[in-house]
């Protein structure tokens, strides 16, 4: 059955240069010749020669595009298209245009608490929607994070090339990842599971909190005799209370006693950062209509302020006070005058 167009890639879009690469592939940037649009097309390469290893097998690129095909979430990366050329599967996804988490990270020593833990919700957000279909990503790493741009802090998952739908009964076990992120289920070739993303999403925060890798060794042996011993330390600097019960809860050794997903969430170290979150929310809704309250009646841009404040403030009691934070979203939106979206300008 034809899975993937074959007709030239070249006839659909312009192809613009290369924005990166990986073992297997080149991303670069590309323009669709009918809408104008930017999108970033993934040029992997097909094994040639059994036993090579240069390229994928074509049932491997055909999981992760159908991997792709399954997930609509705002975290994760979209699929839009798919070529074959011969050599290549040609993937046109969704252009992030942020850099990789990686990047962002490099120099820094350590985030503040507030944004990790505005990364690490987008991330579960993203793995909410992927665990919700069986799906494990198995290879969660801030190489794999990008952002979608520079300003805003929206982060995408990408690279599904070693996802895996996971089924109750079968049993997959493999060894793939990257060392200092993979659980020890990996290593010990322990059947795989939905929490063995779970593993990195603890590796990860403890990366984002400190910039340093809990388990790196000098040596691969001595990275994989790190994880599968669960032997880290904390510095007391760099991690709180909570995160350090929310790193902990997270690097495990028995999956099944790690958090889930929907744990994750409702976890205190998550959840504190909702009133934040919420009211950058709110000041970048007011910021947003900004042109527009320039020349609105005064009473009304008053009014705006008045309730931004007023929002603010109830947001910022101390937890266990603050309200329902939809309901106060929807308050403040309904609050604006109702001539507000309406107004013309004078
Ligand atoms: P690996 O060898 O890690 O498995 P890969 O060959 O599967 O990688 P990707 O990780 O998907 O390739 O992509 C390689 C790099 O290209 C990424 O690390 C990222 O920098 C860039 N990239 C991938 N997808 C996109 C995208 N949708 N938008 C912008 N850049 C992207």
């Amino acid at each position: 059955m034809k899975q993937f167009k074959s007709e030239p890639i070249e006839m659909d879009y312009i192809i613009a240069e290369e924005i990166g690469s990986g073992q297997f592939a080149t991303v670069r940037r590309c323009i669709e010749r009918s809408s104008g649009k930017e999108f970033a097309a993934k040029f992997v390469r097909k094994k040639r020669i059994i036993g090579s290893r240069r390229g994928l097998l074509l049932e491997d690129i055909e999981r992760e595009v159908n991997i792709l095909k399954k997930l609509n979430h705002d975290n994760i990366v979209k699929l839009f298209n798919v070529y074959d050329n011969g050599n290549e599967v040609i993937l046109i996804l969704e252009l992030v245009k942020g850099g990789e988490l990686f990047d962002y990270l490099a120099g820094k020593e350590g985030l503040e608490e507030t944004q990790a833990i505005a990364f690490i919700k987008q991330i579960l957000l993203g793995l909410d929607h992927m665990h919700s279909k069986n799906i494990v990503h198995l290879d969660l790493k801030p190489e794999n994070i990008m952002l979608l741009d520079k300003e805003t802090q929206r982060l995408k998952l990408i690279d599904f090339g070693l996802s895996r739908v996971v089924n109750t009964g079968s049993d997959i076990r493999e060894i793939l990842g990257t060392p200092e992120f993979v659980a020890p289920e990996i290593i010990n070739y322990e059947p795989i599971t939905l929490a063995t993303d779970l593993w990195s999403v603890g590796v990860i925060t403890y990366n984002l909190l400190s910039g340093a890798s809990p388990f790196l060794g000098d040596t691969k042996q001595e990275t994989f005799a790190n994880i599968t011993a669960v032997d880290y330390f904390f510095d007391s600097t760099h991690f709180s209370d909570l995160a350090q019960h929310f790193i902990s809860n997270l690097l495990v050794k028995d999956g099944r006693k790690r958090l889930t997903v929907d744990q994750c969430l409702q976890h205190d170290w998550i959840k504190q950062n909702d009133s934040y979150l919420l009211s950058e929310t709110v000041i970048q809704l007011a910021n947003n209509y900004q042109p527009q309250l320039i020349n609105i009646k005064a009473r009304n841009r008053w009014k705006l302020a008045y309730e931004v404040i007023k929002t603010c403030t109830r947001l910022a009691r101390p937890a266990g006070q603050e309200e329902n934070h939809h309901e106060s979203i929807n308050s403040l939106v309904n609050s604006f005058p109702n001539d507000f979206y309406n107004e013309k300008q004078v």
